[in-house]
């Protein structure tokens, strides 16, 4: 069955207010903590804590914030072995990336979720997610061929602080949303971060 298409009066709802907005102070305390027990590999109690903030930016209309935190919500529970519940906030996050129609986002989160799992050996799982992704993109045929080829937005950057200074996720180049060359925005927390140039 071909999937609705979704049609929103005030236009695509991943430019809507609540998609972009920082996550509150309340909210950002809890991934505070997420990040410092991932840091430290307590991996179960980062599960809880990213799934708490997770299913609650989502709940709120907060379609950027959300994906990323169901990703790493995701990488905790399998980090700590549990796997049903790991895959459950995967397909949470990777859905809601379909739902919103950001096509560039699932691509690039799906190729590198794939790697991932396929090396924390949840091979059945990174199958599955490959193929889910694949027929999701080949779906969208006339979306894809608007997918900016890699490479075509390369801009001199500066370098990224290693942790996020709001709300301590180790940054890595491909999960901030860069602005200019000297600043990005933090997926998880939505706050802006200052390359050293
Ligand atoms: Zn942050």
């Amino acid at each position: 069955m071909p999937m609705k298409r979704r049609r929103h009066f005030w236009g695509d709802p991943d430019r809507g207010p609540a998609a972009r907005r920082p996550l509150g102070p309340g909210p950002l305390q809890v991934l505070r903590r997420a990040n410092r027990s991932m840091e430290l590999g307590q991996h179960s109690q980062a599960a809880i804590l990213f799934e708490r903030i997770a299913y609650g930016a989502r709940d709120l209309g907060m379609t950027r914030r959300a994906p990323p935190l169901f990703f790493q919500g995701a990488r905790a529970h399998l980090l700590a072995g549990n796997s049903e519940a790991g895959a459950e906030m995967l397909w949470q996050g990777l859905k809601l990336l379909a739902n919103e129609e950001r096509w560039d986002q699932l691509e690039r989160a799906g190729a590198r979720i794939v790697d991932e799992l396929e090396r924390i050996g949840e091979a059945a799982l990174a199958e599955e997610v490959s193929e889910w992704v694949e027929k999701a993109l080949a779906e969208q045929g006339f979306a894809r061929r608007e997918i900016e080829p890699a490479g075509q937005k390369e801009i001199i950057r500066g370098r990224l602080p290693i942790n996020c200074g709001n709300c301590g996720v180790v940054l890595r180049l491909d999960e901030v949303e860069w602005i200019d060359s000297s600043s990005a925005v933090c997926t998880y927390c939505g706050s802006i971060i200052r390359t050293d140039t």
